[in-house]
């Protein structure tokens, strides 16, 4: 059972109540019902929480369901997908396993059943002329001219479609409602249309396909869905799921219930755009780290805690808003700062030669890997004369505020020595190439016996220990913050040209050798970094997860003082 001291959200309530009163005797059972047709996004990582979150909470069940209807752009390799995305999230759908397609047969029986009952019809109109029939907001559609055929006409008709005699297009089942009913769904819908083309799952057994409208209530009653819940959209289509449910033999009566599905700034879900950024090459995969899907967002090194935790934070509404991106990446920072290992790591390299440190030595420095968390202990950092600094970490004429390292100035190295820039070594352009500094023997561990303190400390790696990596930096893949806003452009207008850095070579300090595909970790100063699949033996690939810098708490502070 929830939580009694956090207030309920309206789904949780009318969980709630009908479970005290017995409606539906005294069970919950939900369902995510995604269609294979691409990749999940983090909206439906909503929607997951959601179904499968009330199971948990309640004591009930949620199945997966694989709402395969439309097998021209469906795919196994979608459905293999989704399941591991799912499983990734942390939810388990046991036994409970569903395809709307192991229910075609059944579906074709309810339609016969309402043929039989006067409730269905074959229409010859073509899809065209559906439309143009079916009216407006402000008028009424006009009846088909096939809408009186008898019983016995329309039950020889769809037989034959079943049969594969007619092509795609030729008839199609309609629903026998109301073609002046205001809400549009009741004019007539149609419930079944040819159509000659494999399925992944039941191959060519059928040519006539149930519309969603109508396999999704019939799969909800056959698998006893008591709280069938779905996105603000499907709101206008609720009374003709009660339409179907009302009039066929079903062995049990699910409700459906609608919420406000996730909006995010600067971030398109919807998987025929999505579907579009992947074919079109304008990002690397569907598992592309700037992507929005479930699978870019663990390859880039989200937590699925941190999303269920996003999940929970943003709730469940009744209007439609749209979420700051920064919130998610909030929730991100928050788990991985107390999780994530710290290491050091140079993405930039300057070379620093420690002038008066023997050459040949090593000592090994002590490194806490977690101060948020001390159980995770400490480690050995190996130090000797030549090191790699970041570059932006030097400047020869310092700005006012730039505290780091500069000629003639002294800074700490974490966990080592203080050291002090005695020379820039250039080439024949100019450049820094090279810097030539000193330590202090007396400073190890990075404090001064005699009390004289330093305004910055940097961190470093060993250039003779360290590892080489790629590291890939990225930023926003679209450059609108709300780019439903912008309805006559292109979304694919928006797309940032420099989403994408890659950096190679980068140093990592040897401790991350042999570091899994997946561990997350936080480069000191520099944010938090995962290991990318393309990693292979001779050298680590990272992506930065997200920076240290944080701007969601200022975010919400500025929009608290717009509503008060
Ligand atoms: P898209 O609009 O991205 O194509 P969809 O709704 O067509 O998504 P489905 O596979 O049909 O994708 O969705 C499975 C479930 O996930 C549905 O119940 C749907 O309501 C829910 N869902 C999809 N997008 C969102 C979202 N942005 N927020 C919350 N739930 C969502
Ligand atoms: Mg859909």
């Amino acid at each position: 059972m929830p939580d009694p001291d956090t207030p309920l959200d309206f789904i949780r309530q009318i969980v709630a109540d009908d479970l005290r009163s017995g409606k539906t005797g005294g069970r919950l059972h939900t369902r995510f019902p995604p269609e294979p047709n691409g990749y999940l996004h983090i909206g439906h990582a909503k929607a997951i929480c959601l179904n499968f979150g009330l199971a948990q909470e309640f004591g009930g069940l949620c199945n997966l369901r694989f709402d395969d209807t439309n097998p021209t752009k469906e795919e196994m390799r979608y459905v293999e997908s989704i399941k591991q995305d799912v499983r990734w999230l942390g939810f388990d759908w046991g036994e409970r396993l569903y395809y709307a397609s192991d229910y075609f047969e059944e579906m074709y029986q309810y339609a016969l059943h309402l043929i039989k009952a006067g409730k269905a019809y074959v229409c010859s109109l073509t899809p065209e002329e559906i439309r143009q029939y079916r009216g407006t907001l402000t008028t009424p559609g006009k009846n088909s001219p096939y809408r009186e055929r008898t019983v016995a006409e329309n039950l020889d008709l769809f037989t034959r479609m079943r049969a594969g005699e007619f092509p795609d297009g030729a008839h199609v089942l309609r629903a026998k409602i109301d073609m002046a009913a205001a809400n549009l769904n009741l004019r007539d819908p149609v419930l079944y249309r040819i159509l000659h083309a494999d399925h992944h799952r039941t191959g060519s057994r059928w040519c006539i396909y149930p519309m969603y409208d109508y396999a999704h209530p019939i799969s909800d009653a056959l698998e006893g869905i008591t709280h069938s819940l779905c996105t603000l959209e499907f709101e206008d289509h609720r009374p003709l799921y009660d339409w179907l449910l009302d009039n066929l033999p079903v062995p049990y009566r699910p409700r459906q219930y609608e919420f406000a599905r996730l909006n995010m700034t600067s971030t398109v879900l919807s998987k025929r755009k999505l579907i579009q950024l992947v074919q079109e090459g304008h990002v690397r995969g569907w598992d592309d780290p700037r992507m929005p899907t479930i699978s870019g967002m663990r390859r880039r090194g989200y937590p699925p805690e941190a999303i269920r935790n996003f999940c929970d934070r943003i709730g469940v509404g009744k209007k439609d808003n749209i979420v700051e991106l920064e919130l998610l990446e909030h929730c991100v920072r928050e788990f991985l700062n107390r999780a994530a290992p710290r290491v050091m790591a140079v993405l930039r390299p300057l070379k620093v030669v420690l002038t008066n440190y023997p050459e040949g030595q090593v000592e090994y420095l002590e490194a806490i890997n977690n101060p948020e968390d001390p159980t995770m202990g400490t480690r050995l950092v190996p130090f000797s004369r030549v090191l790699y600094l970041e570059r932006e970490d030097f400047m020869e004429e310092p700005p006012k505020k730039f505290y780091r390292l500069a000629p003639d100035r002294e800074v700490r190295l974490r966990y080592a020595y203080f050291i002090k820039c005695v020379e820039v070594v250039k080439d024949r352009e100019g450049n820094v190439v090279e810097l030539h500094c000193t330590y202090d023997p007396e400073t190890k561990g990075g404090y001064a016996p005699d009390g004289r303190q330093v305004k910055a400390t940097l961190h470093w790696v060993s250039a003779a220990h360290a590892l080489p990596a790629e590291v890939r930096l990225y930023e926003r893949l679209l450059t609108k913050v709300n780019p439903a806003e912008e309805k006559n452009a292109d979304f694919k207008s928006f797309i940032n040209p420099h989403s994408l850095m890659v950096l190679n070579p980068c140093w990592v300090e040897p401790s991350l050798a042999g570091a899994a595909v997946g561990s997350r970790w936080q480069f000191e100063r520099l944010g938090y970094f995962c290991v990318d699949p393309d990693s292979t033996d001779g050298a680590l690939v990272f992506n930065r997860t997200v920076t240290l810098k944080d701007p969601w708490a200022r975010i919400k502070r500025s929009q608290l003082n717009t509503k008060s």
